[in-house]
């Protein structure tokens, strides 16, 4: 199905299914009981359990990632979910020591202490070494902030030649940029907090696999460990998933446009941006994503520089996290990532490009 036809269902998905005088949005259902006389079973028993409003929104979900799909209050939470179900006590599990820290520090901090083996491996070169005996790989492609990608297909099977399984963190492109499952990842996990929900207003995250038995202990998972989502957030989300084919797009195009004058721009040293033809991701990215995204990586000369940048362009939000309509940019060494001090995480909105560009350039032009 072509990302076309998909958006174009995703609009009329829950239109198909009313009846006469249904409102044509979801309604937000708010309950922790349900009518539940007798035997139960096949109707909503208890709200950690079942919620007609997340049902609405996994709806969307499983359309758009082409499986089934579950809802929760974040990406950490579905990332958790995903890595809960599939690990136990001796397994190895594999991490990019380059991806979102947040999932090192789960490894480290809870999955250790119960017995699981954390190895962490760049980004670049994560094949080196090969996969044997890891009972999961955690792919994060391309990698948050560094943007190095991942060959999905090569090693997705040789992950699987190998006896694993594959959960690729698809956050930065999104079901429209990437397609994980089809390159053959067993299960795909996403922070929905980013463009997905889009608006800088509310967390989500989701959990994807055409694997039966895996969704249905991710599914355990989240009704025992009790982390689910609000009825409201996940309605936001629901209004979100209906623009994301114009946000995303829009999104995507105007980073297209800009990557190339920003790497012309005397005030920045390197920009990472898998649209470049002399980008070191690029012949990857053409070959497994639909589209090279709306995150660009700059470095300018040092902290201040890029402080400058980012603090007198009228145009950019300095804020963590990404993916919004409002383009956003922060210097990641100020978490701590191993990145030079005038790095910038560049993540483009949905402003109109050229009155994005003329802020940018006065910008860099002043720092
Ligand atoms: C933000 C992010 C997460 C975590 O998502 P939350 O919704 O903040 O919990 C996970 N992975 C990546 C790549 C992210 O960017």
């Amino acid at each position: 199905m072509t990302t076309e036809t998909k958006a174009a269902e995703l609009l009329h998905l829950r239109g198909q299914t009313l009846a006469k005088g249904d409102p044509i949005a979801p309604p937000i259902t708010l309950a922790s009981m349900y009518h539940l006389p007798g035997t139960p079973g096949g109707v909503p028993g208890y709200g950690r359990a079942e919620q007609p409003t997340w049902e609405a929104t996994e709806h969307l979900l499983s359309h758009l990632e082409e499986a089934p799909a579950l809802l929760f209050p974040s990406g950490m939470g579905a990332i958790s979910a995903a890595l809960f179900a599939t690990l136990k006590a001796g397994d190895r599990l594999l991490v990019p020591c380059d991806g979102y820290y947040n999932v090192r520090k789960l490894g480290d901090e809870f999955l250790k202490g119960l017995g699981v083996e954390v190895v962490e491996r760049p980004t670049k070169g994560f094949a080196e070494g090969g996969f044997e005996g890891f009972a999961v790989v955690f792919i994060e492609t391309p990698s948050n902030p560094g943007l190095d990608l991942i060959d999905l297909v090569a090693t997705c099977a040789a992950v699987r030649r190998a006896g694993g399984l594959t959960v690729v963190d698809n956050t930065t492109m999104t079901p429209l940029g990437q397609r994980p499952l089809d390159l053959g990842a067993d299960v795909v996990v996403a922070s929905d907090t980013k463009a997905p929900g889009g608006h800088s207003d509310n967390l989500m995250g989701h959990v994807a696999s055409r694997n039966a038995a895996l969704m249905e202990r991710v599914r355990t998972w989240r009704t025992v460990a009790g982390g689910i989502p609000g009825p409201f957030e996940a309605w936001l989300l629901h209004r979100s998933l209906e623009t994301l084919h114009l946000r995303f797009a829009a999104m995507c195009a105007n980073a297209e446009a800009l990557a190339p004058r920003l790497a012309a721009h005397p005030a920045i040293s390197t920009c990472r941006y898998p649209g470049l033809p002399d980008d070191p991701s690029h012949n990857l990215a053409s070959a497994q994503m639909a589209t090279n995204g709306f995150l660009i990586g700059l470095t300018l000369a040092d902290e201040a520089s890029a402080e400058r940048f980012i603090d007198s362009c009228p145009f950019l939000r300095p804020a963590t996290s990404f993916g919004g309509v409002h383009s956003s940019a922060e210097r990641r060494a100020r978490w701590g990532d191993a990145v030079a001090p005038g790095f910038v995480r560049l993540s483009v909105g949905t402003e109109p490009v050229e009155p994005l560009w003329a802020a940018l350039e006065e910008a860099l032009d002043g720092v």
